[in-house]
């Protein structure tokens, strides 16, 4: 299977700080991998490596063979990045917002199919047609997977995607998240939901103090971890 994410030997310091320390592994093409892990673990740090926003200290990181050092803006046009603390441009409405980034990051599709597809995705109603500063948080975080996946990246990567969600909500857009892999979008994803990264991904890796501490599926870390659910996994490796 084709590679859609290579790290090797990742490290990342902050001054004296050593965000990610000597962090391995690959997300294949088309899956849903999910990274777990206590706060301050290094999730974000990793991910906005990826999306070429922070650079590396030392090893490699590669998105569908491309370096995020080297070839960033080649990488720039394979990714769509959901950071964890998103805001939009407060003036403009949902739909306008939509349509001002799908001019932007449509590499050359048609901006009003676009912008239909984030619509459907963020799936506010007539709420679309509102100002975004009268958005509550959920209806914000809905905006804004719709705008990170109505352009069908080849990669999402998405901090925390359904954080500040109600149960309804943030089960629609796991729904949403699925669909997006039936049209060839590759996920990595971050979550502090256990009951979301099992229900969601293909693979889990559990980040412990920078290192990926363990990592398979599901269904193998409950069976290794003689668990009922990944929360106990977490619980039995972190502690
Ligand atoms: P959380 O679950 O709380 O969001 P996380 O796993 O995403 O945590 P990171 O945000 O990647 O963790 O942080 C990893 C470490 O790097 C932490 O010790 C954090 O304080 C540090 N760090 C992150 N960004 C910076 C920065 N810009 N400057 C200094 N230190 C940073």
């Amino acid at each position: 299977m084709n590679k859609a994410i290579e790290i090797i030997d990742l490290i990342k310091d902050f001054g004296k700080i050593r965000a990610v320390d000597g962090t391995s592994f690959d997300v294949s093409e088309g899956e849903i991998f999910g990274l777990i892990g206590p706060n301050g673990a290094g999730k974000t740090t990793i991910l906005r490596i990826i999306s070429t926003l922070l650079q590396v200290t030392s090893g490699e990181v590669k998105v569908f063979d491309y370096d995020v050092t080297k070839d960033a803006s080649e990488v720039r046009k394979l990714i769509s990045y959901l950071p964890e603390d998103a805001g939009a441009y407060k003036n403009l409405t949902g739909k306008s917002y939509l349509t001002f980034i799908a001019k932007f990051f449509g590499n050359g599709k048609k901006v009003s199919e676009i912008v239909e597809k984030g619509v459907k995705i963020a799936s506010l109603e007539e709420r679309i047609n509102d100002k975004v500063d009268t958005y509550s948080k959920g209806m914000m975080r809905r905006l804004l997977v719709g705008r990170a996946l109505m352009i069908d990246p080849k990669l999402a990567i998405l901090d925390e995607p359904t954080s500040g969600l109600d149960v309804i909500n943030a089960q629609e857009v796991r729904h949403i998240i699925k669909d997006s892999t039936k049209r060839g979008t590759t996920v990595l994803l971050s979550s502090h939901n256990m009951l979301e990264v099992e229900f969601l991904c293909d693979t889990i890796a559990l980040i412990n103090e920078g290192k990926i501490v363990e990592e398979g599926k599901p269904q193998e870390l409950k069976k290794k971890y003689n668990a009922t659910n990944i929360e106990e996994v977490f619980i039995g490796v972190v502690q």
